[in-house]
């Protein structure tokens, strides 16, 4: 296998580069980690943490509330507010949130 920027010297370095490419400036930061064991996304946590600061609307599962929760994550809050929308209440949230 060769090198993924220089596409001339064998792979001997992480990320699948080459020693000179894996260790010049500016080189590493445009491929990311191969690893299985890379760190990647917005982390992982486990305990409580603040809530969100507006119940939404979009209803559980759609494409909506997942960007709803990715936000929530980015931001280190508590993905579930208790009065997100549910299947069971979905015009209660709106009438709060409205
Ligand atoms: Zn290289």
């Amino acid at each position: 296998m060769i090198c993924r920027h220089c596409h001339r010297a064998p792979i001997s370095r992480p990320r699948r580069l080459c020693w000179s490419c894996y260790y010049r400036p500016g080189v590493r930061e445009l491929y990311p980690s191969t690893s299985k064991f890379g760190r990647r996304g917005v982390g992982n946590f486990y305990g409580t943490r603040p809530l969100p600061a507006f119940p939404t609307n979009a209803a559980p599962g759609s494409p909506e509330k997942i960007e709803v929760l990715a936000e929530r994550a980015q931001l280190k809050l508590n993905l579930w507010h208790p009065d997100d929308a549910t299947h069971a209440t979905p015009a209660l949230a709106v009438a709060k949130a409205g």
